[in-house]
């Protein structure tokens, strides 16, 4: 669903709710997809001739990576939208980055495509699994969020014993 047909729309506005699953084919490939499906709620309706709004909201869980240790994370994203959409011969509209453009031989204002859009823009370029993750030991790959190496403390030793020669304080 999330396709709305535009001749009723021209007539009165439209109640939204919907999902847009994670197999939708709207996704491409490489696409941060939602864990489960993104459920979409809210009102299309009649902005101007050839052109409709769209308010509403998504909400919906990501899965992703944790940067630092490449452990699972799930994010819930969930935010408000306005939108526009303008069919593609009004030549205001195919100016503006902001507006969505309609097929002119469309019959349905499909929000798919926009919905996409937005959750590609909330999606986080990184996601951490919490503010403070210790992250992975670079040297050793030891998960340092369960487990202790003794890397780090080695090369600290070496660094002390680098600066006793030298006779200097560290300044921090
Ligand atoms: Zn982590
Ligand atoms: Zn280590």
């Amino acid at each position: 669903m999330l396709s709305y047909d535009l001749r009723s729309l021209e007539s009165h506005p439209v109640q939204v709710a919907g999902e847009l699953a994670p197999d939708d084919p709207v996704w491409k490939e490489g696409d941060p997809r939602p864990d489960g499906s993104i459920s979409v709620t809210g009102r299309v309706s009649k902005a101007g001739p050839g052109k409709f709004y769209f308010h509403g909201r998504l909400e919906g869980m990501l899965r992703a990576e944790c940067r630092r240790c490449l452990g699972d994370v799930a994010e819930e994203i969930e935010d408000e939208m306005h939108l526009i959409f303008a069919e593609e011969d009004d030549a205001d509209a195919a100016e503006d980055p902001d507006v969505y453009l309609i097929d002119a031989r469309a019959n349905e204002l499909d929000l798919r495509p926009a919905l996409r859009e937005q959750w590609l823009l909330l999606a986080p370029s990184y996601s951490l699994c919490s503010e403070d993750c210790k992250g992975l030991c670079p040297t050793c790959g030891a998960d340092r969020n369960v487990t202790t190496c003794d890397c780090a403390e080695r090369s600290d030793s070496r660094w002390d014993a680098l600066r006793g020669a030298k006779g200097g304080h560290p300044k921090h």
